[in-house]
Order: structure tokens, then sequence, then C-alpha cells
């Protein structure tokens, strides 16, 4: 099969946390591979100026406001239209040892990381049901296989991610529905760059078995295979992206 396996052409996309980093990314590689897509973020101005951009670029793109931890805006981001791909892309993260965690930290990661998961892939599946069906991509991480110091509650979410992609894909299978979570290692963005230049950063590089920080590209296709009919017989799947960090030696 070539290229054109990949293709996302004339399907509409949305994706959560789009002002920035992976989800901003996602964005643009959707709407360049021909998709009609949706950035959804809480900062309204933020993704209409992105999604201004890759309109210029010759691309068709929207923007939308969403705070993923509130019922209410989930609803009405999904209102307008159904959607044929979405990117559960939004997360966040409170570093910290789990002794000195305040529990309102560890409520705050899973609210976004886990519940927000939740409504939106349920408010994204009722409208594939009614639609013929789609693709629905978690963004949950190799923390969500393997554990590290210090990301207790981010951890625990993106595990959680990764189970309940699977019981979605169980339950909506018979709606067309497919659900499959892709758990990115280390990816050097510019929220990073700085941490990564630092001994404890090299050290980290060197557990790898590629020794190398992902990079944004290096999502690509695994991001368009599971987003679009290529990966038809593909649901409850957890695809790792990481250069083996999963696979170090003990
Ligand atoms: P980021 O902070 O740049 O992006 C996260 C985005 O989510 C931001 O745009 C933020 O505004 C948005 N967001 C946060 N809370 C939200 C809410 N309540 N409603 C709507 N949007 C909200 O970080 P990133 O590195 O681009 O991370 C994107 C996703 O990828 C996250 O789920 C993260 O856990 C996952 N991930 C990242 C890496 C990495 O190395 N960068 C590795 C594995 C997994």
């Amino acid at each position: 099969m070539g290229e054109m396996g990949l293709t996302v052409k004339g399907k509409r996309a949305l994706v959560t946390g789009a002002s920035s980093g992976l989800g901003l990314h996602f964005a643009g590689l959707l709407a360049e591979a021909g998709a009609e897509v949706t950035l959804a973020a809480r900062r309204l101005k933020k993704v209409s100026a992105e999604a201004e951009a890759i309109t210029k670029m010759g691309h068709r793109a929207a923007a939308v406001r969403l705070d993923v931890t509130d019922p209410a805006s989930v609803t009405a981001a999904f209102a307008e239209h159904a959607y044929d791909i979405v990117i559960n892309n939004a997360g966040i993260s409170e570093e910290g040892s789990a002794l000195e965690m305040d529990v309102s930290a560890f409520q705050r990661v899973l609210d976004t990381n886990l519940t927000g998961v939740f409504a939106v892939a349920q408010a994204a599946a009722r409208g594939m049901a009614q639609n013929g069906g789609g693709s629905i991509v978690n963004i949950a991480s190799i923390l969500g296989l393997r554990v590290a110091g210090h990301v207790s509650a981010y951890a625990a979410s993106k595990a959680a991610v990764v189970h309940l992609t699977k019981a979605f894909a169980l339950e909506w299978a018979r709606h067309g529905v497919r659900v499959n979570a892709l758990c990115p290692g280390y990816i050097e963005t510019p929220i990073n760059t700085e941490f990564f230049a630092t001994e404890a950063g090299q050290a980290l590089i060197r557990r790898i078995p590629q020794r190398r920080l992902g990079q944004l590209t290096d999502l690509d296709a695994p991001l368009l295979l599971l987003s679009s009919d290529a990966s038809a017989f593909m649901t409850g799947s957890v695809m790792a992206v990481d250069g083996g960090h999963l696979v170090s030696g003990l």
C-alpha cells in the first residue's frame, strides 16, 4: 500500500489542546493531509490565529473554544458538527513527590487528563455513531505503561487513559467508532528543550535505546495511521512511539 492509504482527505477532524506543542502540530499535519481541522483550546484567540495561519497555507481550518474539564464547553464544542476524527490531546502534569503533593493537584491532573478524555470521547462518539463511524485517538504516554519519579498523578492518569481506550473500543465497535491510544516517549518541544540540555536531561536521553529524543515529526505517520481508514481493523490498540524507551534494559 502506498502513501495514499494514510489519507484523511475530506474528513472532518478536531484536535483538543491545539494551541501549542503536539496538538498544534497534529492540527497542521491533519490539515496538510487534506482534513478540515477544528483547533480546540481554552484560548480562542490563540487557536483562531493558528487556524488562520493554516488557512493561509491553503488548507482548511477553524477554531472553537473548549475546556475539556467543563462539560458545558464540551457539549457546545461538539454541537455544530459530527467529526470523523477526534484527537484527544489536551493534557497537563503536576510534578512533585507523592509524599508532598496536594490531593487537589492530583485531582486537577485527573480532571483534565482522564475525565476530560472521557467527556470529549463521549461527545465525539455520539456524533460519530450517528454519522457512520469515526476514529478517536487518545494521546496517552509511555508513562501510562511504566512509571518514573515525581509524576505519579500524570502516570496514573495516562494508565487510566490506556485502559479507557480499550473499554471504549469494546463498547463502540458496533457503532463503527474506533478508539486507539498513541503513547509518545519524550518528544522535544519548546517547553522542554532547556531541561534536556541539562546534566539530568542528558542522562535521561542516554537511557533511551536510540539515544535521542523524539521529534514532533516522529509522530506524523503513527498519528495519520490511527486517524485514517488505513487502520480500519485497529481498535483498542496501544501504540508506543518512543525510540525504544519502554524496552530499555533493566
Ligand atoms: P503542551 O502543554 O504544549 O500542550 C497541552 C495542551 O493542552 C495545551 O495547548 C493546553 O492549553 C491544553 N490544555 C490543557 N488543559 C486543557 C483544558 N482543560 N482544556 C483544553 N485544553 C487544555 O504539552 P504537549 O507536550 O504538547 O502535550 C500534549 C499531549 O501529549 C498531552 O496529553 C501530553 O500528556 C502528551 N505527551 C507529551 C509528551 C512530550 O514529550 N511532549 C510525551 C508523551 C505524551
